[in-house]
């Protein structure tokens, strides 16, 4: 397949992608942006983000038969900010040998007997696949942030869990990532953002659809209560952690529609530049393949 279209909304991406902290604010990203696009841009989106799940199916065949990069997608977000819906949407076409969903919910005994970074760790791509994270380490600079009593059941040692932890957190974050750069992981990191009001809406909705009661949670609805920290603990995440070769994607979340296309396009744009190419074949290789076709024939 040619270059997609998606392509050409590559500029809608400039406003979200986040390389260098310093400046960032998350008040200059508005939830319910849309990049100008009308919501009679709806049908065409639905289409365009076909067409890009298309390319991404075979971009994901290209990746697995070079064998060299692994791509990694970090999904962060308030609840209700539509993570799921867009990593189904998006992933759609792609083989699902090719992926790998890791959902990291709060951890497990074992997992609190290890170093905050060990339980993804263990979970990364492996060469030609996609891995992606719902959730991740960042958690622990999120909800821990917010939360700091979880921090008792961490079990850190005392000299290393007083002042400066959550700047040595973004540190271990910043060498882990840039590790994992230099040994081919692409490394893209998308946080919906979600406004309050439209939180709210999609609980309320919840509660009022029979088929949704299960997705809804009161400890979730409780959480809002603490949407200024959070907010606070997101733009502290991104200002620290956005880089060049880790890149954070601040994605108005309160249109899905929306959402969906420029996670799209934002994963159809930084994969075509890594090139992939099928395996060229040398003489060796096509010898090899030319003995092994007659060897079959003559059978
Ligand atoms: P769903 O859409 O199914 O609700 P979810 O990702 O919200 O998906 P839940 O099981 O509802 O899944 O929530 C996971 C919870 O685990 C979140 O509240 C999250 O903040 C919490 N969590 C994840 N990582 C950590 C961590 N490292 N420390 C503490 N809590 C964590
Ligand atoms: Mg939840």
């Amino acid at each position: 397949m040619a270059r997609p279209s998606l392509k050409r909304l590559n500029k809608l991406l400039d406003p979200y992608y986040v390389t260098k902290g310093v400046k960032f604010r998350l008040g200059d990203v508005d939830p319910h942006d849309t990049g100008g696009l009308k919501s009679e841009f709806k049908a065409e989106a639905k289409a365009l983000l076909a067409e890009g799940v298309g390319w991404l199916a075979e971009e994901q065949e290209r990746l697995y038969a070079q064998d060299r990069w692994s791509v990694l997608l970090i999904f962060q977000a308030m609840d209700a900010a539509g993570k799921d819906g867009t990593i189904k949407h998006v992933m759609s076409g792609v083989n699902p040998q090719g992926v790998q969903v890791h959902s990291f919910k709060k951890p497990s005994d074992e997992e609190l007997d290890h170093d905050f970074l060990w339980r993804c760790a263990k979970a990364l791509p492996e060469r030609g696949r996609i891995g992606i994270f719902n959730r991740s380490y960042y958690e622990e600079v999120l909800v821990v942030r917010v939360h700091e009593e979880l921090l008792a059941r961490q079990k850190l040692p005392g000299a290393t869990a007083g002042k400066g932890l959550w700047r040595k957190r973004y540190e271990s974050i910043r060498a882990f990532e840039r590790h994992l750069a230099r040994n081919g992981y692409l490394i893209l990191k998308f946080f919906l953002h979600v406004s309050k009001q439209e939180q709210k809406k999609r609980f309320v909705a919840r509660l009022d659809d029979a088929e949704k009661h299960w997705k809804f949670s009161a400890a979730d609805a409780r959480e809002r209560r603490y949407w200024d920290d959070y907010a606070h603990a997101y733009e502290e995440m991104i200002r620290n952690t956005a880089a060049k070769h880790a890149p954070w994607y601040v994605v108005p979340a309160d249109n899905k529609w929306y959402t969906r296309l420029v996670v799209a396009a934002a994963i159809v744009d930084a994969m075509e530049r890594l090139k992939l190419r099928f395996p060229r074949m040398d003489a060796a290789r096509r010898k090899e393949l030319a003995v092994a076709r007659r060897a079959l024939l003559r059978e």
